[in-house]
């Protein structure tokens, strides 16, 4: 049985993830989706709230499961007995970051842990997390980035 983990901040979870997790989920028989803490980056979504978010979103995909984990992605993936990583690729900007990521999980792991890229669909490649936070802060219109629940609990943030 194939497996994978997508592994990402997800803070909220963007049509762009989603994208990624419906194919990937297409790809593999199984594919988990780990909430990890970016210590890079300061969270809106606590982890709870970021797992309960995707569950929701992702509840049409009896293939798809989410978990979290407070530790290097490499420990996880040996605990989990999962050897593929999928990231998405939206610009050349993403690049240089994840190469150094997929390389550095590769000799942590001694060659256990691979990373599979998907490159994103056109029309989510402008789509992060910082910057349907931005747009939403101010009260601009979200619909077309997030799922329509995530763009309500969004609003709810900044009122
Ligand atoms: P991280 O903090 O680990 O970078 P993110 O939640 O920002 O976590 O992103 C998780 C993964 O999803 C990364 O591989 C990122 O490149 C990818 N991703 C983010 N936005 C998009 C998008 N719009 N299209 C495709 N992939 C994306």
């Amino acid at each position: 049985m194939s497996k994978a983990i997508y592994p990402g901040s997800f803070d909220p979870v963007t049509m762009g993830h989603m994208d990624v997790i419906r194919r990937s989920a297409d790809i593999f028989d199984e594919l988990v989706i780990c909430v990890l803490n970016n210590v890079n980056k300061s969270a809106l979504f606590s982890i709870e709230e970021r797992v309960k978010i995707l569950q929701k979103a992702t509840q049409d995909l009896p293939n798809v499961r989410v978990d979290h984990f407070s530790g290097l992605l490499t420990q996880y993936a040996r605990q989990q007995h999962i050897h593929v990583v999928v990231r998405g690729l939206r610009a050349v900007t993403d690049f240089e970051y994840e190469l150094q990521n997929a390389q550095t999980n590769r000799k942590l792991s001694d060659g256990y842990l691979d990373t599979m890229f998907l490159t994103t669909s056109l029309e989510y490649a402008y789509l992060s997390s910082s910057t349907v936070k931005e747009i939403a802060s101010f009260g601009g219109d979200v619909s077309d980035c997030v799922p329509d629940f995530v763009a309500e609990l969004l609003y709810a943030k900044y009122k």
